[in-house]
């Protein structure tokens, strides 16, 4: 028979142990309920650990081209896709995927997309229906418009 209340006996949430001296486990562990030391110790090792792991996998997502998914381990490889190319923010580019990309994007933006004359300061758009991408020089958008009036 206790005549005194008995203390509350705390565990440690992993191990079970009875906890003389109980440490807080971080919020980011999702754990709940108290630690003893090597308990504690351990997570703090393998939350360390599990953040590594986490800004590796970062990093070498950050190291392959987003195009051709080569490996680019070298800083000056890697190009930064422009914003106007529509792509998502974050890619990085290859060299040579990089100017494919400049030169796709360049050639939309200054050459007829039928007739891959360079366009001058007035361009002409393609009407939605007629399904075509890029601008069009003068001439082919008048005979476009001939051909499907
Ligand atoms: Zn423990
Ligand atoms: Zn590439
Ligand atoms: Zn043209």
């Amino acid at each position: 028979m206790h005549l005194f209340r008995k203390k509350e006996i705390l565990r440690c949430c992993n191990c079970d142990i009875v906890l003389n001296h109980k440490y807080k486990s971080k919020p980011e562990w999702e754990m709940q309920g108290f630690l003893c030391s090597s308990c504690h110790i351990e997570k703090t090792k393998e939350f360390i650990l599990r953040q590594q792991d986490q800004k590796e996998k970062l990093k070498h997502a950050r190291n392959i081209c987003t195009v051709c998914k080569k490996e680019l381990p070298l800083e000056s490889d890697k190009n930064k896709a422009r914003w106007q190319w529509n792509m998502e923010h974050s890619s990085i580019l290859c060299k040579s995927c990089f100017e494919k990309k400049a030169q796709e994007y360049e050639k939309k933006l200054n050459y007829c997309n039928l007739c891959n004359n360079r366009l001058g300061f007035i361009r002409y758009n393609p009407k939605p229906k007629w399904n075509i991408e890029g601008q069009l020089c003068r001439r082919c958008w008048d005979k476009q418009r001939e051909i499907r009036h």
